[in-house]
């Protein structure tokens, strides 16, 4: 794609012109910035920026730009090296739709009127303001020239284009410099980071503002564990390194956690041994060739195989983890579907993929092997040879291989191979897609649920600082992104709303002098 923009152009006004983004504030705001260094904290600073962005996926490259617009330095604290940078913005589905969404709609039914309203509106027009200014300027595109819909190329499309604009706006990107602690005056006002490697810290100074954009916890499980819903056993399937490492920085200085596991939280089936391994979800989509059952622990089917979860957290009471407590058994096995199995025969087995190579946007879908990435193969050879795929000659032997009581799983299957030949399902399957089990060998694949990514975290008022548990903010400490997810709790506001959230930081940090210029 032919690029861009060069720093004249830019701050003299493409952005303005490209999305109406008001840039009266961008010079002036430096001149604090490039006076001396009256710094006496005695604190030996490596690096420094105006702001210090502790992340480079969505909300923070965007950050780096809007930053730049207003004519403040930056440097990017980025834990990966470049070729797996990013986070979820760099597997998303590349939708873009925060820009469609009324924001009327964000604060009644997305979130019960409990957002803040200002924060809603604000986020909804700088993330479209986002969009019109990186298509305009040739970093990203529309796929198929149709507005407010899919970005061609999606998530690594995406994450390229955003890359190269805060390159091109100066932010300085330290790949594999992941933020560690934030470092404060008087024990309250954040002045810096410490950042890097166990081995090689470094003492990162921001004059202005920290903004932490580090996404997502999903991939922490103790943090997943504890916020989320009891014995559920999640595997996200966006990038393996977001672990909340921001989270822990800000709680640290007291910050204060909200709306956690309000909204979305399931997407599609996965494989559970897969997605261990790969350190991601490797979905496991139900195969083309329908004879196929899922079970439960007790060898009972209790779903459509064909159900579409479409990442909603409706979708969890198909699997009882929100029902009566009673359910809950007691031998340490969690909810009677926690544990759960995908079983095939040997047609489906030879005529189609069983994993994930149909699911859509993923870590593992869209990342390079390198990188990560894993796409199931068509003839599911090679996941049989890895173990995620558990093989018998007869039901009792997968049966027992699985620890499911072999009569069970046969009376099972002979109801449900019935069941085919009456055309009724008491789960409702189509009629269509009932096809019973045939001869063996038969196949076994343990499923677990997945989510795309955390929900809740650090909350942000209005002018994007970051709320203490006494609801005040942490001086200097900024917020924007999944770090937060501060909008709706039943609408994601995805990547345009990171935009919106961080052009919403990048503003209410204009409003303050460089700390460091009271230390004379
Ligand atoms: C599979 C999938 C599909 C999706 N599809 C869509 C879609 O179609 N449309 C949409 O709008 N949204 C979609 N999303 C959601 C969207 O990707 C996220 O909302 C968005 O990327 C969040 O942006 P962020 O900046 O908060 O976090 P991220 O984009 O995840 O970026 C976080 C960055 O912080 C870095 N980081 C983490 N810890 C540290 C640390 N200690 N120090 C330094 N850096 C650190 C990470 O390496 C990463 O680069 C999808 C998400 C997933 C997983």
């Amino acid at each position: 794609m032919d690029s861009h923009l060069s720093r004249r152009n830019f701050v003299g006004g493409a952005l303005v012109a490209g999305a109406g983004i008001v840039a009266g504030t961008a010079l002036s705001a430096c001149s604090g910035s490039t006076g001396g260094n009256k710094d006496t904290t005695g604190i030996k600073w490596d690096k420094e920026a105006d702001i210090v962005i502790v992340g480079g996926g969505a909300a923070g490259l965007w950050a780096a730009v809007k930053a730049y617009d207003n004519a403040f330095s930056t440097i990017v604290l980025e834990k990966e090296p470049e070729a797996t940078a990013g986070g979820d913005v760099r597997c998303c589905g590349g939708y873009l739709l925060l820009a469609a969404t009324d924001p009327d709609v964000l604060l009644s039914t997305g979130s019960f009127g409990e957002a803040n309203e200002d924060l809603v509106y604000d986020i909804d027009e700088y993330g479209t303001e986002a969009i019109d200014w990186l298509v305009e300027n040739k970093y990203m595109e529309w796929l198929d020239g149709v507005e407010y819909n899919v970005i061609d190329g999606t998530g690594p499309a995406i994450y390229e284009g955003l890359l190269q604009a805060a390159k091109d706006c100066d932010a300085e990107i330290l790949f594999e410099t992941p933020g560690y602690s934030l470092i404060t005056k008087d024990g309250k006002e954040v002045i810096g980071v410490v950042a890097g490697p166990e081995d090689a810290r470094i003492n990162v100074k921001a004059k202005y503002a920290v903004i932490l954009a580090t996404g997502s916890y999903a991939m922490n499980e103790e943090l997943m564990a504890n916020m989320h819903l009891m014995g559920m056993e999640y595997f996200s399937v966006g990038a393996p390194y977001l672990t909340g490492d921001g989270l822990i920085m800000a709680g640290e200085l007291g910050a204060k956690l909200s709306k956690l596991s309000k909204g979305y939280e399931i997407m599609y089936l996965v494989s559970k041994a897969a997605s261990k391994e790969m350190g991601t979800g490797i979905f496991c989509v139900p195969p083309d060739n329908n004879s196929v059952v899922i079970v439960n622990q007790d060898g009972n089917r209790f779903i459509d195989e064909y159900t579409s979860f479409t990442h909603n957290k409706g979708s969890l009471s198909l699997f009882d983890f929100v029902g009566d407590m009673s359910t809950c058994r007691s031998d340490n096995a969690g909810f009677v579907n926690n544990k759960m199995f995908e079983i095939v025969d040997q047609a489906t087995f030879d005529s189609c993929t069983l994993g994930n190579v149909h699911a859509g946007c993923s870590w593992a879908n869209l990342m390079p092997e390198e990188a990560g990435g894993y796409l199931w193969s068509q003839d599911n050879q090679a996941e049989l040879d890895r173990g995620w795929i558990i093989k018998g000659d007869t039901l009792a032997d997968i049966a027992g291989a699985i620890g499911v009581d072999p009569a069970k799983l046969e009376a099972t299957v002979e109801k449900y191979n019935a069941d085919c030949a009456a055309g009724h399902d008491d789960f409702g399957r189509s009629a269509d897609k009932m096809q019973p089990l045939g001869d063996g060998p038969y196949y076994a694949i343990e499923l677990s649920l997945s989510v795309i990514y955390s929900i809740g975290g650090l909350t942000t008022d209005e002018f994007g600082r970051t709320l203490s548990w006494r609801d005040e903010p942490i001086p200097r400490l900024y917020s924007a992104g999944n770090i937060g997810q501060v909008v709706t709790y039943l609408q994601p506001i995805g990547v345009n709303g990171c935009w919106g959230q961080a052009a919403v930081a990048v503003e209410g940090i204009t409003e303050l002098e460089p700390w460091d210029s009271d230390l004379a």
